[in-house]
C-alpha cells in the first residue's frame, strides 16, 4: 500500500509545516502572555529559564512540544516537573493552526483566521492566569483586521467596523444589565474579534461563545463546583466561540439565512 499518492504530498507537507509553525507560534504566545501577565518585558536581557531552578534554557530545551516529550516533562538541570501549560498551549496552537490551514487553504480567510486564533489564544491566557484581558492586545486584533480589510474596499471595512460595534455593544449591554459577571475586558475582546471577522461572524461568535460558556459553566454551578460569586474568566469562552465560528461559520450563516444574508461576506466566501 502506498502511503500517499503524489498529488497528496504538497498537502501533507503544508500540514506538517503548519503544525510546526503553529507549535512555534504557541510557544511564543505562551511566553509573551506569561511575561505580560507578570509585568515583564518581552525582549531585552531576559532569556527563557526554568520556572523552578532559574537555569537559563538552551536550544534543545526550547523546541516546542518535542523538548517536553523527550525530557519527559522534567527540567534537564533540576529534574523538577515543567509546567504542563507550555506543552498544552503549544499543542493547542499546532492543532488549531493546522486545522485552520486545512479548512481555508492559502487564502485571505486563512490570514484572518490565524490572526483571530493567535490573538484570542494570547488574550485567553492572560484572562485565565490573572483574570485580565489587556485592552491593547484586544484592540490590536481589530486594528489588524481593519488594515487587512483595506484591499477589499469599503464594504469589507464597513463590515469590520460593524463587527466590532456588535461585539462591543452586545457585551456592554450585558455588563450594564447584569452588573457583574462580564467585564469591559470581555467587551474589548469582542471589539477586536468583531473588527477582524465582520458583523455576521461577530454575531455568531457571541452566540456560540455564550452557548459554550453556558454548557460548561451552568453544570458546574449546578454541581456546586463553582459559586456564583467566583470570578470565572469568560474571555476564553468568547474566544472559543469565535474560533468555532472560523470553522463552521459558513454552515451556520446558511442555516440562519432567514435573517442573515445567505453569504457570510468577505473573506469567508
Ligand atoms: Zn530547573
Amino acid at each position: 500500500m502506498e502511503l500517499a499518492t503524489s498529488s497528496q504530498i504538497p498537502f501533507i507537507i503544508s500540514i506538517l509545516f503548519s503544525l510546526a509553525a503553529g507549535a512555534c507560534a504557541g510557544s511564543f504566545i505562551n511566553a509573551t502572555a506569561m511575561r505580560t501577565a507578570a509585568d515583564k518585558k518581552w525582549w531585552g536581557g531576559e532569556r527563557s529559564s526554568c520556572d523552578k531552578c532559574g537555569k537559563v534554557l538552551q536550544a534543545p530545551d526550547l523546541v516546542p512540544i518535542f523538548s517536553f516529550i523527550f525530557l519527559r516533562g522534567r527540567c534537564r538541570y533540576c529534574g523538577e516537573p515543567i509546567s504542563r501549560r507550555h506543552f498544552a498551549v503549544e499543542v493547542i496552537s499546532a492543532a488549531g493552526t493546522a486545522a485552520l490551514f486545512a479548512r481555508w487553504g492559502l487564502s485571505p480567510a486563512l490570514a484572518f483566521s490565524l490572526a483571530v486564533f493567535w490573538f484570542s489564544l494570547f488574550n485567553s491566557l492572560t484572562d485565565i492566569e490573572i483574570g485580565y484581558i489587556y485592552d491593547v492586545w484586544a484592540v490590536a486584533l481589530g486594528a489588524l483586521g481593519m488594515l487587512m480589510r483595506i484591499p477589499a474596499g469599503w464594504p469589507a471595512m464597513i463590515d469590520g467596523a460593524l463587527g466590532g460595534l456588535i461585539g462591543f455593544g452586545f457585551i456592554a449591554m450585558v455588563i450594564l444589565v447584569s452588573r457583574g459577571g462580564m467585564g469591559w475586558g470581555d467587551a474589548m475582546l469582542m471589539l477586536g474579534i468583531g473588527g477582524a471577522v465582520g458583523w455576521r461572524y461577530s454575531a455568531l461568535s457571541l452566540y456560540v461563545g455564550f452557548m459554550v460558556g453556558g454548557v460548561i459553566v451552568l453544570p458546574l454551578l449546578a454541581m456546586k463546583k463553582l459559586k456564583r460569586k467566583d470570578a470565572i474568566p469568560l474571555g476564553p469562552f468568547l474566544a472559543a466561540g469565535s474560533v468555532i465560528v472560523l470553522f463552521f461559520g459558513n454552515v451556520l450563516v446558511r442555516r440562519l439565512s432567514y435573517f442573515m444574508s445567505a453569504r457570510p461576506g468577505w473573506p469567508w466566501g
